[in-house]
């Protein structure tokens, strides 16, 4: 995971700088979104795209009303699309986030295997995009830049929606400004 760049810009910086220090998140203190979360995964396990679609869509609905915000529609789509690069590269899209709509897409299957998305994968999508919602309707982030806070709300509620405790992300700074995540310094940590 890699954060953003800062914008140049001054109210795009002052967003960023402010959506970079929220950190925390509020939780539920029941288990409604651990609840749909299994869902998706039972959904998800039986390759019941339908089913699939409406655990997610359960999982928004009961997520949009603990924070108050308008509900966002989902859809699940069978695979992934497939990007072209001119140098040939190519690229999976897991998932996206539509402005004006608020539709978020999450993605079944892999693009070229067409194998099953791991549900991890297509949990931490669903809630990547959500929190991009959450930015605009709950904080008024409009751009919704990828900042360690951002990243850091999303995975309180992926850590919360899946029943295990949080562990802070640790940052290590890039030349050019932003931040990645040091996987290799977190999982020494968690020794
Ligand atoms: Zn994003």
């Amino acid at each position: 995971m890699i954060t953003d760049r800062v914008p140049r810009a001054r109210a795009r910086r002052a967003e960023y700088e402010r959506s970079d220090r929220t950190r925390e998140l509020a939780l539920p203190e029941d288990d409604r979104l651990v609840d749909a979360a299994r869902m998706i995964e039972q959904r998800l396990v039986a390759e019941d795209r339908a089913g699939l679609e409406r655990a997610c869509r359960t999982f928004v609905e009961r997520a949009a009303a603990f924070w108050g915000i308008p509900v966002p529609p989902v859809d699940v789509l069978p695979k992934r699309p497939l990007r072209r690069y001119r140098d040939g590269g190519r690229t999976e899209l897991y998932g996206d986030y539509d402005f004006d709509s608020g539709l978020i897409r999450v993605f079944m299957r892999t693009a070229v295997q067409k194998k099953v998305t791991s549900f991890g994968t297509l949990f931490s999508t669903l809630c990547h995009e959500f929190c991009h919602h959450l930015d605009r309707h709950l904080f008024g982030f409009e751009d919704t830049p990828h900042t360690r806070g951002f990243y850091e709300r999303t995975a309180r509620l992926y850590h919360h929606a899946r029943g295990e405790p949080y562990r802070p992300l640790v940052w290590t700074a890039l030349p050019g400004g932003g931040y990645r995540v040091d996987w290799a310094r977190m999982r020494r940590l968690r020794r």
